[in-house]
């Protein structure tokens, strides 16, 4: 079994999803196949929330009128036959069906995720529809029949693997399923996600269930590139990656993956390739458990951090203080990302503000505490055991005019990270690109 995933550009209009469906449709060995939602709709789907958060419900009305309107001639462009169309009208009216109701009601928390729901139901509902038009049978898995995440936001990985495990064996002369990305259900039974870019994390904790022998991505790009392609022109696609290094990568901010979609993977020890969509000959980037001999392999960043010092001339050498620390973090969930203490304080970042005002004055009655919003972590990836020598040169040596606030180096040999204030993103990124890589055929 092959587990692969397509996100929202890549059946982003009409043609793409028929390209799609000629992909997954090529050989007959298993997939199981992961959607996004069509491009453009989740941030549609997120607008529709917010408005109806403010009480602005004709807006909401509005944003909803327009995107069935352009599901009206997505559909058109879809399906040619008269029965695919009329099927493709009933899947859109009941989901703008269920869509229209939420809005009549107000906000909730809840309502707002079954409304960021319906991009991916709607995807794969449609692509099922096409297929079945084209005589390409295929299953649809509902992921909130499997996948489910517990009161800490994680995923029930034991829960997954046996509904999955269920649900496939009800089809065992099936060899293609679809399935959507993203939704899950919670603690609570009520409609969730995997945050934004979820889809790939889906992909990966389904490939472990079901213990696939490959977890394919496919995108809009040709693989992991070395640098963020957005913000840096010269950029080149990465051969190989190990666990580590893609795990790092994708925490630290390149968005061709989720942030945890690496994990699953890890554990299960099945390689993650991806691919680009448009250009499905390319080799694209392969993720497995081998580590290449490379001291720099990429680098990629991280927005909206916060850094929080702690100064406490007395308190800080004492045994139990750090823990002290730690606990005020601990009881707000919040994760720490980098950490560097010296004598008199502790530096650390963290990237979710949710519970800031309450973790600062906690953490006063331990010391005298800074704050710096706005910063953006730049993580260097790659095999750097320490006494690898000159690396951690190399890297400050391109930037030696700019302001580096803090510094991480020996948590782990992947990775090298420094917190800079996010005015000097751009610039640090482009001058570690052009100062830190040798690269391929020069
Ligand atoms: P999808 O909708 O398929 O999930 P995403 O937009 O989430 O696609 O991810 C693909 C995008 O990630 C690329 O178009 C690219 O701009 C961006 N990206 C950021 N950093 C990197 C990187 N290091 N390598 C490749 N792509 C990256
Ligand atoms: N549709 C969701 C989003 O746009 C999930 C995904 O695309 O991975 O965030
Ligand atoms: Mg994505």
């Amino acid at each position: 079994m092959k587990v692969l995933k397509f996100g929202g550009t890549s059946v982003g209009s009409p043609e793409r999803m028929h390209r799609v469906a000629e992909l997954v449709t090529q050989s007959s060995e298993p997939k199981i196949v992961v959607l996004s939602a069509v491009s453009g709709t989740t941030n549609t789907l997120v607008q529709i929330g917010k408005a109806l958060q403010l009480k602005q419900v004709d807006e909401a009305n509005r944003l909803t009128t327009d995107l069935k309107e352009h599901y009206n001639s997505f559909c058109l462009g879809l399906l040619a036959e008269k029965s695919a169309r009329k099927e493709s009208k009933a899947i859109l009216e009941s989901h703008f069906e269920i869509l229209s109701a939420i809005i009549q009601n107000p906000f909730s928390a809840d309502a707002e995720k079954e409304i960021l729901a319906q991009g991916e139901l709607l995807s794969t509902k449609l692509f099922t529809a096409y297929l079945k038009s084209q005589g390409m049978p295929a299953v649809l898995l509902p992921a909130l029949e499997f996948m489910r995440i517990d009161a800490n936001q994680e995923p029930d990985e034991a829960f997954t693997q046996e509904r999955l495990k269920a649900l496939l064996d009800q089809y065992s002369d099936t060899k293609l399923f679809i399935t959507q990305g993203y939704i899950c259900l919670n603690s609570q039974n009520q409609i969730d996600n995997l945050q934004r870019g979820g889809s790939d994390y889906t992909a990966s904790l389904i490939g472990a269930a079901v213990k696939a022998e490959e977890i394919q991505i496919w995108t809009d790009i040709d693989g992991m590139h070395n640098n963020d392609p957005r913000i840096v022109k010269r950029t080149f696609r990465i051969d190989r990656l190990s666990f580590d290094e893609a795990a790092e990568l994708a925490y630290f901010g390149a968005k061709i993956l989720h942030p945890f979609t690496i994990r699953p993977a890890q554990r299960a020890n099945i390689p993650v390739r991806l691919l680009n969509t448009m250009d499905a000959q390319a080799p694209g980037t392969l993720i497995s458990d081998h580590q290449e001999d490379r001291p720099i392999t990429a680098v990629a960043a991280k927005d909206g951090i916060t850094a929080i010092k702690i100064k406490s001339s007395r308190m800080l050498l004492a045994y139990g203080f750090l823990r002290k620390v730690f606990e005020v973090f601990e009881k707000y969930k919040t994760s720490i990302d980098l950490i560097t203490t010296s004598e008199v304080g502790i530096s650390l970042t963290i990237d979710d503000q949710q519970y800031l005002s309450d973790i600062l004055q906690e953490l006063e009655t331990y010391g005298q505490v800074e704050v710096d919003s706005n910063h953006t972590i730049v993580c260097v990836v790659g095999n750097m055991p320490f006494q690898k020598v000159g690396v951690l040169k190399k890297i400050v040596d391109a930037i030696d005019d700019i302001p580096i606030r803090m510094l991480s180096y020996g948590g782990s040999r992947f990775n090298i990270s420094l917190l800079i204030d996010n005015q000097y993103k751009v610039e640090t990124l482009n001058r570690l690109n052009e100062h830190i890589f040798t690269f391929p055929n020069q």
